[in-house]
């Protein structure tokens, strides 16, 4: 079997960690080149005999072996559609050992409307000065598309396909699963930024009419935070927030908690670490 028994298994770690994370849904993809043979490990199309694929329960031996082209070598499932993601960004990029293709709730929305993606705090700053995007909004299907794929995101670290999801890379497969979270991250900082500074703008223009523009700049300052509901604590970047889980089963079984960052900032809404939440960076 292709892949040792070490790679296999970080990756399929990685998948459950980023399906706990809500950053892999069921079609998300992650891949890793072999060193030894330097064909690629995929995500399967179908899993266990049933289409279709679960991230939350994917384990080493789920994984199907391509060669550079996209051929498939090994493996009781097929490929995903979307190898040429794979094959395109793997040949062109000879230093990227891993690379992930993710429907990130959050960072997707910026090539939805247009706004770059900036890095707004230390986490986004691997990310260069805007996250570029790959116009090509269908799926990553045919070879001249991975092409095209692999020439948007160049030398950086993840381009975002658009309306579709990002493709991020790594020298390794913790590099990536790492640069996947800080992307999202950086997404929702940003988001939760705007989102501040639209309320706070909302709040100026309350004041000012209240006050028939007899306000003092630094009465409106004050004023222009009290719209802001829920605790407002952290940094400037306006985080004010850790990620709530929700309780969700597994199909094979098990209780485990999914990350939601995007819940809503609600004092009221049971939001908690749980202790028992792996470390990120020692996760695998
Ligand atoms: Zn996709």
């Amino acid at each position: 079997m292709q892949g040792t028994t070490e790679l296999r298994e970080k990756l399929a770690t990685a998948c459950r960690l980023l399906y706990m994370e809500g950053l892999m849904d069921h079609a998300g993809l992650a891949g890793a080149r072999i060193p030894e043979t330097g064909n690629l490990l995929l995500n399967p199309r179908e899993m266990r005999g049933t289409p279709g694929r679960h991230p939350g329960i994917m384990t080493a031996g789920d994984f199907v072996v391509v060669d550079p082209e996209g051929a498939k070598i090994e493996g009781e499932n097929n490929p995903p559609s979307e190898t040429p993601i794979f094959t395109g960004v793997f040949r062109a990029r000879a230093d990227a050992m891993a690379v992930f293709h993710l429907h990130l709730p959050t960072a997707t929305l910026f090539s939805i409307v247009g706004t770059p993606l900036r890095p707004v705090g230390v986490m986004g700053s691997p990310f260069g000065r805007a996250v570029p995007v790959c116009p090509d909004a269908t799926l990553i299907q045919r070879r001249e598309q991975g092409e095209a794929v692999a020439r948007a995101l160049g030398q950086n670290l993840a381009v975002l396909l658009q309306g579709h999801g990002a493709v991020i890379v790594g020298g390794s497969i913790e590099e990536a699963f790492v640069a996947a979270i800080l992307l999202e991250d950086n997404a929702v900082f940003q988001y939760r930024e705007r989102d501040r500074n639209a309320q706070s703008h909302e709040g100026r223009r309350a004041a000012s009419s209240a006050k028939a523009g007899l306000a003092a700049e630094s009465d409106l300052e004050d004023v222009a935070l009290l719209p802001y509901e829920g605790p407002v604590h952290g940094n400037s970047y306006g985080i004010v927030e850790p990620p709530s889980y929700s309780s969700c089963r597994g199909p094979a079984g098990p209780r485990f908690e999914r990350c939601n960052r995007m819940a809503p900032l609600n004092s009221s809404s049971n939001q908690s670490w749980p202790r028992s939440f792996p470390n990120r960076s020692s996760a695998i």
